[in-house]
């Protein structure tokens, strides 16, 4: 078997693992890179093995990063079938089609400003794109197996990342051997809310795991809790306005539960909360249609309450730019959660340009900003950005909660990876190598016999 990672290999995006076994070629996910706008371009336009040669694809859930080029993959003639959960597939499909849409825009506004000599910008893929992907996708459920080639067959499970999000498991038989290899795609933290925490996976003799937070410990849940509070409360005291980046799915739902609590509970003032992305109210709706991914805490507040996790009385969802530009002029406080998760495009930059110079706001930062991108560089206290050719400077107060995570942290990492039984290789992905390398001293720590690969860009391991 041979399993090379072309992607999410030293750096967290662009998740494609190929595996080949008994002369078929599985790809574990299809991601897009996500990072500088420019370099976007040239990293996604070509697929580095050829698209007609796959067989299927296994697609653990619908971040871009891990199913934002499979519309390039079917363009390049992939006639298989994409295997992900029912959940997954819709999600995957309202993201797809957001990011047509974005590159859309983005190659109107670019090819408005082409200086003299310079090419104009043609988008990766179109809605037309994304609608022959859709045929192609075969739903399974969690903790269901199937034989997808006679020497292969699949089982997924849940991972508690995101809804939908799985882990999947291989069964590959070749030349008599039986190997098992399982794949993280992004594994969740336990204990968070709306999703139920990730299943324990059955034995593997290779493990191809996450490590964005290889290196890091997540502060605890009350300290964050209380950050969070401190922020708003600062930010009523300044009228100021907390600019919230954050992907359309994920934080974004546990942060407006949270939000959603705190304010029922008397911990924050009802301050005008807004979710200004049509992704994020779109994909709240996928929320509902699937509530088999649900914990039971929030079964029973749909059930039982009758209520909505994901609305209240001073939650707005944004839909129209007209109205999002609207809040540009609206005195704070308030707080507007927007896309995209790494600042890299979307409703949030209009934000910043208008907002970014003001010692009043605030830019809350709850996700991973992935090296090379403007929330990296906004973390790392840059004194100016660059927004649509212009510079600003920041004088807005940056904050970091990392609590509200989507991704597992080091200690459940380690004890996640460590519970999977009878392991004896595990691959580490999706990760830079500084976690890729904490992680790895850790693991063999505990388990010095566990073979532990770190793989680059493009580089096969057979097994
Ligand atoms: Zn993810």
């Amino acid at each position: 078997m041979h399993l090379t990672s072309y992607g999410a290999a030293g750096e967290v995006t662009g998740a494609k693992h190929l595996v080949e076994s008994s002369g078929r070629k599985i790809l574990l996910d299809c991601g897009m890179f996500q990072g500088r706008h420019e370099e976007l371009h040239h990293h996604n336009a070509a697929l580095p093995f050829d698209a007609s040669t796959i067989d299927a694809v296994i697609l653990s859930h619908g971040h871009l990063d891990h199913c934002g080029s499979l519309p390039m993959l079917v363009k390049h003639g992939f006639k298989g079938k994409i295997y992900a959960t029912g959940a997954t597939r819709d999600v995957a499909e309202l993201i797809m089609r957001d990011c047509a849409h974005i590159q859309a825009q983005d190659a109107e506004y670019e090819n408005r400003h082409l200086r003299r000599g310079q090419k104009s910008v043609v988008p990766l893929y179109i809605n037309e794109d994304v609608d022959r992907v859709m045929p192609l996708f075969e739903t399974m459920s969690y903790k269901e197996c199937r034989k997808i080639f006679n020497d292969i067959e699949i089982c997924f499970y849940n991972a508690g990342h995101i809804l939908g999000s799985s882990l999947i498991h291989l069964t590959l038989k070749e030349e008599g051997r039986v190997i098992h290899l399982a794949y993280t795609g992004d594994l969740g933290q336990p204990g968070m809310p709306i999703l139920r925490d990730p299943d324990q996976l059955p034995a593997a003799d290779i493990l191809i795991s996450e490590s964005t937070y290889g290196n890091r410990i997540h502060e605890g849940a009350p300290e964050s809790v209380e950050k969070l509070i401190n922020i708003v409360k600062e930010a009523i005291a300044q009228k100021g306005k907390i600019f919230v980046p954050a992907f359309a799915l994920g934080r974004m739902q546990t942060l407006v539960y949270n939000l959603h609590k705190l304010t029922d509970e008397g911990y924050l003032p009802r301050i005008p909360i807004y979710v200004d992305s049509p992704l994020a109210a779109d994909l709240t709706d996928v929320f509902s249609r699937h509530q088999e991914c649900y914990d039971e805490e929030t079964v029973k507040l749909f059930t039982s309450n009758n209520e909505d996790p994901f609305g209240f009385r001073n939650l707005h969802y944004v839909q129209s730019v007209e109205e999002s530009k609207r809040l540009n002029n609206a005195p704070g406080p308030m707080i507007i959660l927007a896309t995209s998760g790494m600042m890299e495009a979307g409703r949030i930059i209009h934000h910043l340009i208008n907002g970014v110079g003001d010692p009043n706001n605030t830019i809350l930062i709850v996700g991973y900003m992935a090296e090379g991108t403007l929330g990296r560089a906004i973390l790392e206290g840059a004194k100016r950005v660059r927004l649509y050719h212009r510079s600003l400077p920041v004088r807005a107060r940056v904050k970091k909660i990392n609590a509200f995570s989507a991704h597992a942290d080091q200690t459940e990492l380690l004890s996640f990876i460590l519970g999977v039984p009878e392991l004896k290789e595990v691959v580490l992905v999706h990760g830079e190598d500084l976690a890729r390398r904490a992680l790895a001293s850790e693991l063999n720590k505990k388990r010095p016999d566990l073979q532990i690969i770190i793989p680059h860009k493009g580089e096969s391991q057979e097994f």
